[in-house]
This record gives C-alpha cells, sequence and structure tokens, in this order.
C-alpha cells in the first residue's frame, strides 16, 4: 500500500518528463525533449509552490499571478506534446522571466523572490545544449541577466500595488531564499545525475561500439582521404593481414597496405568529397604482410568526422568461398561433360540397337502376315512381344539421357483428342487374359481438335496404362478424361489411369517417381521394368505444365492423375481421319525409290511395299540412289536413309532438290534426336520415318504425301 503511493508520487513527475517522448524518435531529439520538460517541470514546480504559500498568506494578487505562470508553463507542457518544441522553450522561457518581474515588482525587492533567478538560470544552461547552441546560451543568458537587472531597476523595495504586512516580508525572505536554495539543489543533484547516467551511457555505447568493430569479421581500416593515411583499424584488420599490433599499421599509407585499388577509390572519394558519394563494393586481390594473396570483398564508405573526410574500409576474407565457387565450377563442368559422354553414349547406343531391331521387329510384322504354321504362333508373338519390350527400353533410356541433359523439347501437333485417347487405349484391350476389364471414360465435350505434343502425351498415357496392366490381375482399368473447364482458347483436362490391382505401400509412394526406382525388390523380380517410365512421365507432366500425382491404396488399387491446359486448335477438323487398325488399303501404281544400306532393313521394307502394290526401286548409298534417280525421274516418292556410306541421305537430297523441288522424300532414320522434324525439312526432306518403323505409319506417310502432292503440288523453299 505504501509503496503504491510512493510508486503514484514518483510516476507523476515521471509522467511529466516522458511528455511528448516517442519511443520511435531518435535518441538525440528524446533527449532534447527530455531537458525541455525538466525545465517545465521546475518552473511548474517554483509557481506551484510559489501560489499555495501566496494563498496561505492571502496574497492573492500574488497568487493570481503565480496561478497565471502555472497556466502557461501547463500550455508549455501541451506544446510540447504535440511536438512544437520551439514553441513550448519559448513559451517555457517568456513565461519564468515574466513570472519574475511581475511578482518581483508586486511585491518588492524585500520579499527576495528574485532570488529564484539562479536556480532558473541554472536549470535554462541545462535545457539548452552548450556543446551545439552557443548563440541560444548567449541569447537566453543575456535575456536573463537582462531581466534581472530590469528587475533591480524597476523594482520598488517594497511593494506598493500589493498590501503585505510588514512582518510578513522576513518570512517572504526567507521562503524565496528556501525555495531557491532547495531548488537548486534539487536540480543540481538532478542535473548531475543525469549528466553521470549520460557519461555512463556514451561509455556503454562506445564499449558496445568499440566490441560490435573489434569483434567484426570484416578487417577494418578508418583511412584520412586527403592524406590516403591509415588511422586505425580493428582487430579482425590485424588477423587477415597478419600483425601483431596496430603499429605498423597507423599512419600507413593505405596504397602500401592495401594496395594502389583502393587507394584510387579513396582519391575518387576525397576529389568529390562536396558530393554526396555512395559507397563503393567490389571484389579484389589483397596482398597480406607475408606477400600471401587472398581474394577479398572490399566495402569502401566515406563519412565525415571533425570537418575531415575520412573512409572506413571493410574487408572480408573470401578466399574459401572463391576456392569452393571454382570446385562447384570445376565440378559442374566435370558432371555435366560426364553427363555429355553418357547421352552420346547412350544415343549412339540406342541408334546401334534400333538397327537390328528394325530387322527383327520388322521380319516378326512380316512373317506375323505371311501363313504360318499355328504351332508356330506362339513363337512369333514371343518374338513380336520382347522385340517391342527391347525397343520400349532403349527408347526409354534415351528419353531419360535427354530428359537428364535438358534436351526434351515439346512439339506442337494438332489432334482430336477423343480420337487420340480411344487410339492411346487401343493397345491394352484385350490385357489381362479377359480377367481385366478396360473402362473408357471420356467426357463428351472433349471432342475437339487440340494442338500439344500427341508424342509424348501417348508416352504418359501408354506408361500409365501398361503399368496398370501390369500390376492388375483381375478387376477394371478406367481410363478417364475430365473436361475441367475452358476459357475458349485452352481446354482444361484432367487425365487419370486407375486400377484395381496390387497397389503402393504408402513408404514407396514417393520414391516410385524417381528414376530407376521400383516400390520394392519383390516387383522387379516379378514384373520387370526399369524404373524409368513413370520418372520419365513425370518429366513430360512438368514439361506440360501439370504434375503427376497418385493415390494408392496397398492390395487395392491406385490411381494415376494429372490436370493440364491444351490449347484449341483454331484450324478446322484433321481432314484424315485416324486410321483403320490394320485396314492397310493397297496403294497400286505408286513406284517408289528406296535408298537403304542395311540389307535386312531393305527387304522387310521392300516386302511391306510389295504387298501394297508398290513398285520399288533399291538402291545402297547416296551415290547409286543419285543415278537410279536420275535414270528415271518418274517417282512419286523417295525413301531415303539418312545414314549410308559413299554419300549419306541429306547429301543426296541436297542434289535433287536443286532441281526438283516437288517430289516427297520420307528420311528413314534410326537416329532420333531433337527437333528432327524441322531439321529435316530444311534439309529438303517432307517427313521421316524412326526406325524401327511401323508398317501402319510408313503406309499412312506414303498415302499422305502421295496423294498430296497429286492434288497440288507445293513449291519446297
Ligand atoms: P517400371 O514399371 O518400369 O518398373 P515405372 O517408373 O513405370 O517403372 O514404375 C515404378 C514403380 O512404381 C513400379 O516398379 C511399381 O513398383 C510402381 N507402380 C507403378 N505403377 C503402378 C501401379 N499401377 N500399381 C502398382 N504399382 C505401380
Amino acid at each position: 500500500m505504501k509503496t503504491n503511493v510512493f510508486n503514484q508520487i514518483v510516476s507523476i513527475p515521471k509522467t511529466f518528463l516522458d511528455n511528448g517522448i516517442r519511443s520511435t524518435m531518435p535518441w538525440e531529439l528524446r533527449k532534447r525533449i527530455l531537458r525541455l520538460n525538466l525545465f517545465l517541470l521546475f518552473a511548474m514546480a517554483v509557481a506551484f509552490t510559489s501560489l499555495v504559500f501566496s494563498y496561505v498568506n492571502q496574497l492573492f494578487v500574488s497568487s493570481m499571478v503565480h496561478l497565471f505562470a502555472v497556466f502557461l508553463v501547463t500550455m508549455g507542457f501541451f506544446l510540447n506534446k504535440d511536438g512544437k518544441l520551439a514553441a513550448s522553450k519559448i513559451v517555457g522561457i517568456l513565461t519564468i522571466n515574466l513570472h519574475l518581474l511581475v511578482i518581483s515588482h508586486l511585491e518588492g525587492l524585500r520579499s527576495g523572490t528574485y532570488m529564484l533567478i539562479f536556480p532558473l538560470l541554472f536549470t535554462l544552461v541545462f535545457v539548452i545544449d552548450i556543446r551545439k547552441s552557443y548563440w541560444q546560451i548567449t541569447l537566453t543568458g543575456i535575456l536573463t541577466l537582462a531581466n534581472t537587472i530590469f528587475i533591480f531597476l524597476i523594482t520598488p523595495y517594497e511593494n506598493a500595488l500589493q498590501k503585505i504586512p510588514k512582518e510578513l516580508y522576513s518570512s517572504l525572505f526567507n521562503t524565496n531564499l528556501c525555495i531557491s536554495l532547495t531548488l537548486t539543489a534539487i536540480f543540481a543533484f538532478i542535473i548531475l545525475k543525469t549528466m553521470d547516467n549520460h557519461e555512463m551511457k556514451i561509455l556503454e555505447e562506445k564499449n558496445l561500439s568499440e566490441t560490435i568493430y573489434d569483434t567484426s569479421l570484416d578487417a577494418v581500416f578508418i583511412v584520412h582521404a586527403s592524406s590516403g593515411m591509415v588511422t586505425g583499424c580493428n582487430s579482425r584488420a590485424l588477423e587477415v593481414f597478419g600483425y601483431d599490433d596496430k603499429t605498423p599499421i597507423i599512419n600507413k599509407p593505405a596504397a602500401e597496405l592495401l594496395g594502389e585499388n583502393v587507394s584510387e577509390h579513396i582519391g575518387l572519394f576525397n576529389a568529390h568529397a562536396e558530393e554526396e558519394r555512395l559507397a563503393w563494393d567490389g571484389n579484389m586481390e589483397l596482398i597480406k604482410q607475408s606477400d600471401i594473396p587472398f581474394h577479398a570483398y572490399v566495402n569502401i564508405v566515406p563519412f565525415h568526422h571533425e570537418q575531415q573526410l575520412y573512409c572506413k574500409i571493410s574487408i572480408l576474407d573470401i578466399t574459401d568461398i572463391k576456392v569452393a565457387e571454382f570446385e562447384t565450377i570445376r565440378a559442374k563442368e566435370k558432371a555435366e561433360k560426364a553427363t555429355l559422354v553418357k547421352s552420346r553414349f547412350l544415343s549412339m547406343m540406342s541408334h546401334e540397337l534400333r538397327t537390328p531391331l528394325n530387322g527383327i521387329i520388322g521380319t516378326t510384322n512380316l512373317l506375323l502376315q505371311d501363313e504360318i504354321l499355328e504351332s508356330q504362333k506362339p513363337y512369333m508373338d514371343v518374338l513380336k512381344h520382347s522385340s517391342e519390350h527391347m525397343l520400349n527400353l532403349v527408347n526409354e533410356i534415351l528419353d531419360f539421357s535427354k530428359l537428364e541433359a535438358g534436351k526434351m523439347i515439346l512439339e506442337n501437333n494438332q489432334f482430336n483428342l477423343r480420337h487420340f485417347l480411344q487410339k492411346a487405349a487401343q493397345p491394352f484391350k484385350n490385357s489381362g487374359n479377359g480377367r481385366v476389364r478396360l473402362i473408357f471414360d471420356i467426357d463428351e465435350s472433349l471432342d475437339k481438335e487440340i494442338v500439344s505434343d500427341e508424342l509424348r502425351l501417348n508416352q504418359v498415357l501408354n506408361n500409365l496404362l501398361s503399368n496398370a496392366c501390369k500390376f492388375t490381375e483381375d478387376g477394371q482399368i478406367v481410363i478417364r478424361a475430365k473436361h475441367e473447364s475452358s476459357d475458349g482458347q485452352n481446354l482444361r483436362v484432367t487425365f487419370s489411369v486407375s486400377d484395381t490391382g496390387i497397389g503402393i505401400a504408402p513408404q514407396y509412394i514417393r520414391q516410385i517417381f524417381e528414376s530407376f526406382t521400383q516400390a520394392d525388390a519383390e516387383t522387379t523380380r516379378k514384373f520387370g521394368g526399369t524404373g524409368l517410365g513413370l520418372a520419365i512421365s513425370r518429366h513430360i507432366v512438368e514439361k506440360m505444365g501439370g504434375e503427376l500425382m497418385v493415390k494408392s491404396i496397398l492390395g487395392e488399387g491406385s490411381e494415376f492423375h494429372f490436370t493440364i491446359n491444351l490449347r484449341i486448335s483454331k484450324n478446322r477438323r484433321a481432314l484424315l481421319q485416324p486410321e483403320k487398325e490394320n485396314v492397310l488399303i493397297a496403294l497400286t501404281g505408286l513406284r517408289i525409290l528406296i535408298a537403304e544400306d542395311n540389307p535386312v532393313n531393305l527387304i522387310v521394307v521392300r516386302r511391306f511395299m510389295q504387298k501394297w502394290g508398290i513398285r520399288t526401286d533399291e538402291a545402297a548409298n547416296g551415290l547409286e540412289l543419285l543415278e537410279l534417280y536420275h535414270r528415271n525421274e518418274q517417282y512419286d516418292l523417295l525413301l531415303i536413309d539418312l545414314e549410308m556410306p559413299e554419300m549419306d541421305g541429306a547429301q543426296a537430297v541436297a542434289e535433287i532438290r536443286k532441281t526438283n523441288t516437288y517430289i516427297p522424300i520420307i528420311a528413314f532414320t534410326a537416329a532420333v534426336y531433337d527437333n528432327i522434324q524441322a531439321d529435316l525439312m530444311q534439309k529438303g526432306f517432307n517427313d521421316f520415318i524412326p526406325k524401327p518403323f511401323k508398317p501402319e505409319v510408313l503406309h499412312r506417310k506414303i498415302r499422305q504425301l502421295t496423294a498430296y502432292s497429286a492434288i497440288e503440288r507445293v513449291k519446297y523453299v
């Protein structure tokens, strides 16, 4: 309770002292306001004590004057509170001077009121920062002195305006003396205490700055700009440059210690000392005392001290970072080189593997179309399935190497989305020995022409469907395409493939999207696979702007889904409807010149063409091709292998295009690379067929190009 009352009493002057001070203000301003508050508080104390004393002694006119002084000082407080610091100061100084003048005149010199001038003068000196405002302190001093002289000149010895009993004078004198001495003592104490606190604060701040300065990671030097001499440095500077103490550093030319480069920057700051110049920073090589060079990040900041320009130079030793950077770049280059070598190797291998595969698959297809013994059919099926599977693996590895090298570029083809999905699901219709039902759930509204990379989208769906078939023994597989939204230009579609297969354990869900990763070792043993399909699919979907996701419950099934935007084609529906599988119409009457150096491939292609009623001539290299071509220019189409001895396909085509810009030419190639379409077009080809080829694709392209050339012969550029 006691403490409470005491706290409240103590809190009154504190409230006055904090008047107008906000925590967001700079320290200097807060100090100035505090001083002014102290001065106003003092004036208030004088006026209020005098008011009480006058009232008790029935000096009512004096009381009124004191009351008016209290009012004016309160006004000073309010002005200060509103941030009007200068106005508040003027009101305060004028009030005390006027107050003394009026009250002295009213009570006479005998009452000793003038004595209050001394503590007032004392505090005034305190209010005004002597170090900063000489003119203010001089002005205030002159004003107070003039006022004092004025008081002594005009004030009568005894009062004339107010009736004061004679015996009261001595008590008035004593009281004023007491007030003057007491207040002087109190304020002397406060001023000393404040000064002391201030000193302490400065000392603490100095210690703090020095600690920060010395414990900084930067080596810091202070250089006098015009002389270029080092005037100070921190402990880290000694450490970095290998000195034991500051003696050899201080007063040494910065150029000698920090090099010409730093010195030049200091010189520039000095030359433009009058301008507002920003700091400079950058990397440079500096040399230690032991002549060892090191990489440094240097920051030079100019500043003024005692009207002289100095530069603070902070130096951070970044040798380790530079070495690490260098190592990282080297490691990156090495890794890139290794990836390049790997990609080249994979691409070469895949090319080498594709050529014999072309022969195997082509021959198998031919055999399957011929009359074969019923007993041979299962073996032929195994041969077909295995060779196609191998081709798949080769393609996956090639795709993966492309993705790794960041070389997979999406192409834009126009196709009908619904037809495309039907075609994508077709090969999986009869999977699962009749125990798995394939359900096709495609929104009607997706019967639209769109522009996207048909091949890659098919690759993703094909991978998801073949996984679903592989991991589902019975039940159903659903391929679903849901129309999410459309803005007239784009379709937003969610594709999903769900199955009722073995499912995936939660701990494997994340890792199945990594390359060469399968759910567990058991899967590899039982189902085979490379673990690349999902990794490739995920990347393709990401390139298309979606995210491949999976929901799965172990033992119940899985659902893979992704949502992408597909551009709606502005062109009318593609003229050619998707071809009916296996119904390859005869192309009787066409005459085609084939150039192919691999005898197996040649046999396969020739055999198919003959089946379709096409007449063929054959060349084993570019030179033979040109010879045959010039002998008989009546060919409807040329099918030319790119890689041939003597003269390769591209060279031969260049020759032909010199005289014939109309004849359709298809490139036949095992090397599939990025932008192949554009590259081959530029070389004069009209289209290409990757090896191993699908008979129906070869058939379609021949049909398209020959029909095209018959109707409308477009000049090739
Ligand atoms: P691969 O099938 O060649 O092994 P993928 O990347 O396509 O490689 O698949 C990685 C792994 O993800 C598979 O080995 C299998 O463990 C799991 N997985 C993929 N699809 C399914 C599915 N529909 N049901 C169960 N597991 C699946």
